[in-house]
């Protein structure tokens, strides 16, 4: 498998383990947004997390939310960013799902993930566009 990630969760590559259980597997980034950006990913191989299945998320997410809780309290931490840039156009360079959970503390800029992208399109139709989402399940 010619995946950087999972040859991390093999130990083909090494990394600064902070978590793994029978799902995942949790490290420090090697090039942290802050000190203490940790990393959590599916130890199975899945390009994206949309890929995944509702219940294979679920699992994920379980897994992410302990690993934030104890990430937050040993660093004292007020507030962190938990996401996934889901796809290369959305600036993922990893091909193997990965949760980011990027410590945040006062004078670190403070913004949100809105200030990702920035277009504020106009909201005319966004009735409508719910209602299609809506009916997308
Ligand atoms: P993304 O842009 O969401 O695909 O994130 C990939 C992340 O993996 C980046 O934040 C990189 O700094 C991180 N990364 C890449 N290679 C390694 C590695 N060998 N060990 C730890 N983190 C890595
Ligand atoms: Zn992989």
């Amino acid at each position: 498998m010619d995946c950087l990630f999972c040859k991390i969760v093999a130990g083909e590559i090494p990394s600064h383990k902070v978590y793994e259980d029978d799902f995942v597997y949790a490290f420090l980034d090697i090039y942290p947004c802050a000190e203490g950006h940790t990393i959590v990913l599916p130890k199975k191989h899945f390009e994206k997390f949309t890929d995944m299945s509702d219940d294979e998320a679920a699992s994920l997410f379980a897994s992410v939310n302990k690993v934030a809780k104890t990430v937050g309290k040993t660093l004292e931490l007020e507030g962190m960013n938990i996401g996934i840039n889901n796809g290369e156009l959305a600036g993922q360079t990893v091909p193997h799902v990965h949760v980011h959970i990027i410590p945040r503390r006062a004078g670190d800029g403070e913004g949100n993930m809105h200030t990702i992208v920035e277009l504020h399109p106009s909201t005319e139709n966004i009735a409508e566009l719910a209602e299609k989402l809506r009916n997308s399940f």
